[in-house]
């Protein structure tokens, strides 16, 4: 991305380099990760790239790129990690949420017992 005379000059992956004033890009920040995002004006493709956070501030704080701050759960932005979820896995989950309904009825039962010798 090059940056002349409020004209900024993106690479579509298709067509090549274009040069497209501001207005034209959009920001989009989720996180740390920074995006800008144009249509390209020859092939109409839109086209999205990663931008380090200096090229971010600069496209929106100097050039007055529109952008979005997209607020997501923290979950979302964790680095995942360990192998991938087996049918296994899912069988064994739903196993124990079984267990764990069968359980709070065994103790609803038990109480119920209880009560019933107690009074
Ligand atoms: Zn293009």
């Amino acid at each position: 991305m090059d940056v002349s005379s409020s004209r900024v000059k993106v690479d579509c992956t298709t067509c090549g380099p274009q040069l497209l004033r501001p207005s034209a890009l959009h920001v989009t920040i989720v996180g740390a990760d920074h995006r800008v995002a144009f249509f390209c004006p020859r092939c109409t493709e839109e086209i999205s790239k990663p931008i380090d956070q200096v090229a971010s501030e600069f496209l929106v704080d100097r050039l007055g790129v529109h952008y979005e701050i997209v607020d997501v759960p923290a979950e979302f932005l964790e680095v995942k990690g360990g192998p991938p979820i087996s049918p296994d896995d899912v069988m064994d989950f739903a196993m124990a949420i079984r267990g764990c309904n069968l359980r709070y009825e065994l103790d609803v039962l038990r109480s119920s017992t209880t009560a019933a010798f107690d009074a």
